[in-house]
This record gives C-alpha cells, structure tokens and sequence, in this order.
C-alpha cells in the first residue's frame, strides 16, 4: 500500500511539473522531487540522469544525480532539468509500462532494479538480464517451483519465468519453442542458457539419467570450448544450438547440441592475459603424478601453447576441483576410461607439439629446417603413435605431386610453424572466424526483428487491425551485402577460394570493387591497407584479410593426412576420419569453411523460423567483472544497439497474443456459461467478441481483426487465470 500511496502522490506531482510546459522553473520544484538532468557532453552513448533534488535557494537548485553527484543549478540553465514519471522514480516489472519512454528512462529503471539486486526485466515477454558478477540466492529448488506453471507477470520478472511459459506454450499450443539468448561476451548467455536447463531439467520431473546427461553435458563441452579471456573468465569460444526433447507427458527424453565454429586458433595462440581452453590447465592440476609421468607432463608455464598470453591462472577458478567435475561428467555421459586416456594423450600430444624448437638450415640455396631432436618430439610420436622420423619429415617438407612425380621440397622455417600449428588447429584466424560469427549474429538479430517488428506489423495491416506504424532499425541490408544478394561478401571470399590463382589481395580488390558504394561496407583507407570494415547492426568491425582464404579452405596438407593415416591409434585416426577418407583432389574440390558455416546457419534458421520464439536479451553491466557496477554508457550502447527502444515502443503499442476465433472460442467459452464448441457457432467473430467484451471490458485496448482476436500480455493473463477459476 507504501507505494501505491507513493505512486499516486508522485504521480499528481509530476501532472503539476508536466503543466510548465515540461521545462521546469526550478521555484516550483521542492526537495525530495526527481527530476532528469542533461549533462550535454555531447557523448554518443550519454544520456539524460536522474537526479533527485537537495535544496532550493534563492531561484538556485542543488541536485543530485543517480551516480552521487553533486550539481548546482541555475535557472539559466533550468532547460537541462525536466520532470521524472513516477514509473521512473520507482521503477517498473515491465518497460512497456515506462511513462518516460526514452533511453534514459531504459537506463534508469535497469539501473534502480540492479541497485536492489533485481536483475531481470521483462518488455513485454522479453527478458532483460543484466549481469549481477555474484551469486545470488534466487535460482533455489523452491524458486523453481514458485515459478512452475505460472503466467507472464505473475511472478518477477525472472529467467525462470521464460523458461516455464517455453514449456508451457508447448504443451498449450503442441508447438515447438525456442528461446534465443543475445548479448556481448560476458553478458552472461551461458549462465542464462544452463538456468534454463536447470528449470527445464526440474519440471520434467523424471529424476532420470538422461536429464543428469543434458545438464552434465556442460561442463565437458565448456572445458574444451571455454577459456579466459579479457572479457570474460568463462567465455564460449563457439556457438551452440542445444535441442530439447520432450515427450507426450512432459518428459525430457533426448537431447542434441549443435556446435558451430569453435575457435581453433586459440590452441596455438592467445592475446595477451588470456589463457588456452580451460581443459589443458585443469589436467596438469588435476590429473594423478603417475598419470602424468605416462604422458610426460609437466607444469602449465612449460608449455608454449599456454603461455603465449602470459597467463596461466584465472582468478576464481579452480582447475583441480574442475577437473575433477570434469571428469564425473564425462562418466554421466558413459565416456569410457579408455576413450578419456585416449583423449588426454591427444591434448598431450598437443602440448608437447606446441614445445617442438625448428632451427634453420639452407641446402642448395633453398630455405628449410629441421626439428631440434628434444624430448617432446619423441614423446608426441609415441603419444600419437606415429614413427618420430615421419612426424618429424611431415613437419619440415611437403610432399608434391607434378607430372605423376612425387617430389619432396624442404619447409622454410616460418612455413614449417604453420604446418605445426595447422596439425593442432586445423589452421583458422580470428578475423575470418569474427566474420562468420558476426554473421551469425546478424541472422539472429534479423530473426528477432522480423518477429518483434515485421512480422507483427504486417499482420496488423492484413487483418485490419487500427495500427500507427513504428519505425525500426533493420538489419536487412547488411544481411544482404554480407551473404545474401548476388555477389555477396561470402560467395566472393568463397569463389576466390576456389580460384587457383585467388590471394588475399585479389580478394579484397574484388570486394571493394563490389561493395565500395554500399553504404554498409567500409573499405580500405589506401591501396596497401589489407583491413576492411563492416557496418554490423552491433556496430562497425574491421576485418585483418590476411589468411582469409587459407583459413577458409580449411584443409589440411596431404603429408599430415598421410601421417594419421600411419598411425596406430584409432581414436586419432577417428578424429580425422573424414580428412582421411577423402582423397587428395575431393580434398581440394571439399565445401569450405564459410560455405559450410553458411549452410549450417541455414538449417538453424530453418528450425527456429518454425517455432514459437523468446528472448533473453543479455546487458554486461561493465567491462571489470564486478558486482554492483553500472556503467551508463555501456548499457547505453547495449540497449541501443539490441533495439531495445524500438521494442519497448512496439510491445506497448501492440498486441503480442492472438488467437484465431476457433481457438479462443474454443479455449475461453468455459468463462461463459452456455457457449457452445467452435464448430458448432454459425457467428464465430461475434461470440468471440462477446466472450473477450465480458471477461476483459469493452474499453480495454483489445481488438478483432479479420481472423484473430489480438491481445495484451495482461489480457492472456486475465483470461487464463479466469480459465483456471473455472
Ligand atoms: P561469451 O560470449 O564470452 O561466452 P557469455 O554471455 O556466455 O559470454 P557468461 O559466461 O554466461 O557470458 O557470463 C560471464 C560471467 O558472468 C559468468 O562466468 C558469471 O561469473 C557471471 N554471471 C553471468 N550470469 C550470471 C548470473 N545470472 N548470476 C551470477 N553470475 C552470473
Ligand atoms: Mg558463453
């Protein structure tokens, strides 16, 4: 009763303040009343801040605003202040019901709500989770079941929440759901994706294996494809797509996890204060002394590989007790000892490959090396079962065949680093891999903006629903210019690729030649420049071209083929069991990185565009990884660039639930005594009317469209909790 009391009185208030023509005189403010106040720096991501008034003294104003800050103002400068709605004053569940409706208000209301440690917002059905960098007691077994079967707004906003009204919908409506999770690295997707797991896990209720399997699943696939990097401690270096089964009861009874394009470079290198994945450092801390003696292991800062970034420790991690949780969850998933020794004298292997030492050495005037004869190159022949004289010949020559000549022609010391770290990454770069996930992404946002705003806008239009269109940001065009239109981004990386005479520059030539006018493409300021730039919906990105078409055929040397091929060990002959069974000129003519990742993408979007979809929009609240640290102009940048603005202003406008008439009729006629089954109405459209007009009003802001009835969240509510009543 505290806040409505304090709601209404701030809400007569500011009716008072709104009268002075939104400028405010500073005489009619009193302390204790909020205001918003422009700084004016003229920073692209500052924002108007809220602000509360001190004192007033003689015409002047004394504030002080959302960060601590002190300001005196002047009635000059009385321009710079304006009232704060009281939705802002407080804050609100849902930004939909926001009265300033602007970035500083988004800003605001996030700001307050983490302040009191509630991170989670909903706009209209979609989440806004801002990153708390702390524990926080509210993912508890009694929390899920106070969250269990419960609508939208019934409950704080919360993860939870999603994922009940996912599993909900998919019962309700015998739909496939699918939840997409967006956000910077560091944002917390990962944490959010295994929340919802977890909640999933639970409801299904079964106490089975299998459910044990879909949550253990993590921690193995994030040792091998997570490591530490400036951003985030725990950062996913690939996509993933996890798939959920459900049975006809409501039952977890399978799960697939897609991956896409794991960073593979990050093996052989890291930028500086980042670490190699988590799973190298965790077996030297947690494997047995005699386990490591077998595999000629030592500490980590002895070995290249994980040093290259000056780094081998992570703060508040610990990789003996994770490779302990490791390895428990590889028994869940029925890895059986063998395998898991076969796949640490792979990570052995690699380890003891990234210490090997070239020395150079010319014969006849050519450029070439030899492997300084070591410990470590023993030790990774026996580990991968191969002859030390073909590892080391494989590793300093190539092999090529001219004119049904076989001719073997030295490596030169740089070419021969390359072939090394090709062995372990299966070479890659971080540049062409930054395209193909930025890629991705753009997909993902032309996903959400097709269904928040396309979508929705068209179908208001068809079915005559009384509608003023709202503007938004589209991403289209950069999709377009990027990989779809003809000559497009990706098919003339990939064209060159094929293309035996195509380099690095003849590429880039061809691009800037393509897209220069594009107003999405930014090319390189001058002819010896090998970086261009794209504008992304998330801003602009430019691209290192050296490597991108080596990196996009994505093959490795028939001389390393040859090698697998020798050795011993079916589990390593496994791994590159594709590789092997090609031939050298499939090898060749093989689809190429991009092409794959293309179609790969495809087939996701395929799945999703069929499903009902929600959203988790991720917000890291600063760059450090620290709790109760806000920073405005970052989250500024976020909810600008996620559209956020734009969403809030669709979702309050619109109407996100719609029924056809023959499913509300059919859904809701239990609220009106005597109302016959769908197919049994000659008026579907008036009775559905006559049931929406008794149980939600006439006045409320519903509508009937030509086929459907279009709804409020709250209306969906109000309807279901009346179903469940009766
Ligand atoms: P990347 O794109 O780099 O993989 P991400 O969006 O997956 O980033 P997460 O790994 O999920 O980011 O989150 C980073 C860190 O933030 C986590 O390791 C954890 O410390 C913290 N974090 C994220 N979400 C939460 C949460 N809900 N509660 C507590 N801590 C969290
Ligand atoms: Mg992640």
């Amino acid at each position: 009763r505290d806040y409505v009391e304090l709601y209404e009185k701030d809400l007569a208030k500011w009716a008072l303040l709104r009268n002075v023509n939104t400028v405010v005189k500073p005489t009619t403010l009193l302390p204790g009343d909020y205001v918003w106040l422009d700084l004016k720096t003229g920073r692209e991501f500052e924002v108007p801040i809220g602000a509360v008034v001190k004192l007033c003294d003689s015409g002047q104003i004394q504030v002080l605003d959302d960060e601590g800050n002190e300001h005196w103002i002047s009635p000059q400068n009385a321009t710079n202040i304006k009232p704060m709605h009281p939705t802002s004053i407080h804050g609100v569940e849902d930004m939909i019901r926001l009265g300033d409706l602007n970035e500083a208000g988004i800003l605001r209301n996030l700001l307050i709500r983490y302040r009191e440690k509630l991170i989670y917002t909903y706009t209209g059905s979609i989440l806004v989770a801002v990153n708390p960098y702390q524990v926080l007691p509210i993912y508890t077994a009694n929390q899920i079941r106070l969250y269990t079967n419960k609508k939208i707004g019934e409950m704080p906003p919360h993860i939870f929440a999603i994922a009940d009204n996912c599993y909900f919908n998919m019962q309700r409506n015998n739909r496939d759901q699918c939840c997409i999770i967006s956000g910077e690295s560091g944002a917390g997707k990962t944490e959010s994706t295994k929340l919802i797991l977890q909640f999933l896990a639970a409801i299904s209720g079964q106490h089975s294996w299998i459910e044990q399997q879909v949550l253990e699943a993590n921690p193995i696939l994030e040792a091998f494809g997570n490591a530490k990097t400036i951003r985030n401690d725990n950062s996913s270096r690939f996509g993933k797509y996890i798939d959920i089964h459900f049975n006809k009861r409501g039952a977890i009874e399978g799960a697939k996890i897609e991956q896409y394009l794991l960073e593979k470079s990050r093996v052989c290198r890291q930028a500086h204060d980042e670490r190699n994945y988590h799973i190298f450092y965790c077996m030297l801390k947690g494997m047995t002394p005699d386990e490591k003696k077998k595999l000629g292991l030592s500490k980590a800062t002895d070995y290249t590989y994980l040093t290259i970034g000056n780094c081998t420790v992570c703060d508040g991690r610990d990789d003996m007790k994770e490779y302990s949780n490791i390895r428990s969850a590889m028994k869940v998933l029925m890895f059986t000892d063998k395998e898991n020794w076969e796949i640490s004298k792979l990570l052995a292997a690699i380890l003891h490959m990234g210490n090997l030492r070239y020395e150079a050495r010319t014969y006849d005037n050519l450029d070439a090396c030899e492997v300084v004869r070591s410990p470590n190159l023993t030790t990774a022949a026996t580990l991968l079962e191969v002859d030390c004289k073909d590892l080391m010949n494989c590793l300093t020559s190539r092999t090529l065949i001219t004119r049904g000549e076989t001719v073997s022609t030295p490596l030169s010391m740089e070419q021969a680093l390359d072939v090394r770290d090709a062995f372990v990454k299966f070479s890659s770069s971080c540049s062409f891999e930054q395209l193909c996930i930025n890629f991705a992404n753009e997909n993902l946002q032309q996903f959400f903006v097709r269904h928040v705003f396309k979508l929705e806008q068209e179908e208001y239009n068809l079915e005559n629903i009384n509608w003023q269109h709202i503007e938004f940001t589209d991403n289209q065009d950069a999709l377009d210019m990027i990989a779809i239109k003809p000559m497009n981004i990706i098919s003339l990386i990939d064209e060159e690729s094929k293309f035996p005479k195509g380099t690095d520059t003849t590429m880039l030539n061809k691009l800037n030649f393509q897209h220069k006018v594009n107003t999405n493409y930014i090319p390189p300021k001058n002819t010896h420049e090998t970086q261009f730039g794209i504008q992304h919906f998330a801003g602009v990105v430019y691209y290192e071209t050296r490597g991108f078409l080596e990196k996009n055929r994505d093959t490795l040397y028939g001389d390393i083929i040859q090698l697998v091929h020798s050795s011993k060990n079916k589990f390593i002959k496994q791994i590159f069991q594709a590789d092997v069974a090609m031939g050298a000129e499939t090898r060749k003519r093989s689809p190429t990185l991009s092409s794959q990742f293309k179609r790969s993408l495809e087939l996701l979007m395929r799945t999703l565009s069929v499903c009902q979809p929600f959203f988790v929009r991720c917000i890291k609240p600063n760059e450090y990884k620290k709790p109760m640290l806000f920073d405005r102009e970052l989250c500024v940048r976020q909810l600008r660039y996620s559209g956020m603005m734009e969403t809030i202003r669709i979702r309050r406008a619109g109407y996100p639930i719609r029924y056809t008439f023959v499913e509300f009729v059919d859904r809701y006629r239990v609220l009106m005594p005597g109302v016959k089954p769908a197919y049994k109405q000659e008026d579907l459209r008036g009775t559905c009317e006559r049931i929406a007009e008794a149980v939600l009003g006439r006045d409320d802001d519903w509508q009937m469209g030509k086929t459907k009835i279009f709804l409020k969240d709250h209306h969906d509510m109000l309807l279901e909790i009346e179903r469940d009543k009766a």
